[in-house]
């Protein structure tokens, strides 16, 4: 057995498990199902937009160089534009048009003036402009959006909602992205039983609809293959289901215990192992490995560990397949509250919350952090992260919080 000063470090891990994995091939899906994942190719805008200068306020379309003389300028007001109408006619000298947001601006205005720094002239068709602006004052130009032919988001963008929102306002339904991992999970021991059929003396498998959550929630579609005993045969067996998946979870069953068959089923079915321990806690027993394409993931069995890996090493996966360059799992600065001490060799992941205080986050940890209940993952905000070196932290210490994915 290795020392826990030789186990892979956290990093190295994450380095090693991600260089197993590539973007998953290209399929073109509706707008609305591609948030989330990251732009396949290159997507070119195929409409200017705005289409057209337009205003930004309600208020009055000038020609700038009106303006010039003392203030007030009293000006002769035409036509009145709304927005989704074209104007009649263009400016003349010391004439507008009144105008309203989003509404084309008139050939020969080039400047918008605020209602609020007007007021009404002595005839009902002036009006008197109480500041002098400049051009382009209050004007969105024409193409400040998008410009027809020009490449709108790079490959490898990652969609959120304002880019499906550009993708959208340029008339496109259909959108480039890898397609979603295909992610076979298994739950493995005697003690187990399935939500739907309770057993005296069993448990209920928490570990597979939970990681099934978390899948969705990254992304990925789950498959959950079912309960394995604790025999070589029927891990094997039931093995044979993560076949055509791009992922494999196993749960448990990963250490040297005298029941643990996964490892050697994993590896007559085919998986080659990369590494196996990882210098975590919670969340050692973790072993990596792949089948061809198909990438293995084997996380330990206790609740809160499989939650914590999977967060450390499988989200970033799930990522790096749906098309994301920035995998790492994301990091905010922080300050602990309370004192911890550890041994060294291992990195803690605290499940801590959190409050926002004098301009700073601080983190508690909560009050269990046993892995083998989920009770020590419950309600918390983020991962403190412990490193493998220290073995101590006091109350102000600057810490590396990881937000978490699993609230609601
Ligand atoms: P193992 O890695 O097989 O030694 O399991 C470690 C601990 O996790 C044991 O207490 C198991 O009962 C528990 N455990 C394993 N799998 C699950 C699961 N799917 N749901 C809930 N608890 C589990
Ligand atoms: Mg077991």
């Amino acid at each position: 057995m290795k020392e826990d000063s030789e186990l892979l470090p956290a990093e190295e891990a994450r380095a090693r498990t991600l260089a197993l994995v590539q973007p998953l091939p290209t399929e073109w899906v509706p707008w609305d199902d591609a948030l989330g994942r990251a732009l396949a190719e290159d997507v070119r805008a195929q409409r200017t937009l705005p289409p057209w200068d337009n205003s930004a306020m309600d208020g009055y379309a000038v020609r700038s160089e009106d303006l010039t003389g003392p203030a007030p300028v009293r000006l002769r007001v035409g036509e009145t534009i709304y927005a989704g109408q074209t104007p009649r006619q263009g400016l003349v000298p010391g004439g507008c048009a009144r105008i309203m947001t989003g509404a084309p601006l008139p050939p020969g205005a080039d400047a918008v003036v605020m209602r609020e720094r007007t007021r009404p002239g002595p005839e009902a068709d002036t009006v008197d402009i109480l500041e002098a602006v400049g051009p382009g004052h209050f004007v969105r130009p024409r193409g400040e959006d998008a410009r027809e032919g020009e490449v709108l988001l790079p490959r490898g963008t990652p969609l959120g909602i304002p880019e499906l929102g550009l993708l959208v306002a340029q008339g496109r339904s259909l959108v480039p992205v890898p397609r979603r991992p295909r992610v076979a999970i298994l739950s493995t021991g005697d003690e187990l039983c399935r939500l739907d059929a309770p057993a005296e003396g069993r448990i209920v498998d928490a570990n597979a609809p939970v990681l099934a959550q978390a899948v969705r929630r990254a992304g990925g579609v789950p498959t959950v293959l079912g309960i394995a005993r604790d025999t070589l045969e029927d891990v094997s067996r039931l093995l044979e289901g993560a076949e055509g998946h791009d992922l494999l979870l196993t749960s448990a069953g990963m250490s040297v215990g005298e029941h643990d068959f996964v490892r050697e089923a994993l590896s007559r079915w085919g998986v080659r192992q990369d590494f196996w321990r990882v210098a975590i806690k919670p969340g050692k027993p973790l072993g990596v490995g792949h089948k061809g394409r198909l990438v293995y993931c084997g996380l330990p069995g206790n609740p809160t560990s499989s939650l914590v890996t999977f967060e450390l090493f499988v989200r970033p996966a799930l990522r790096r397949m749906l098309g994301h360059a920035d995998v790492e799992p994301p990091r905010v600065p922080g300050r602990v509250c309370g004192e911890l001490k550890k041994a060294l060799g291992l990195a803690h992941f605290l499940r801590v919350t959190t409050q926002w205080k004098e301009g700073e986050l601080w983190a508690s940890p909560l009050s269990t952090q046993t892995s083998g209940v989920l009770r020590s993952a419950a309600s918390a905000t983020h991962l403190l992260h412990f490193p493998r070196e220290a073995s101590r932290l006091t109350t102000g210490d600057r810490v590396e919080l990881l937000p978490l994915s699993w609230g609601a």
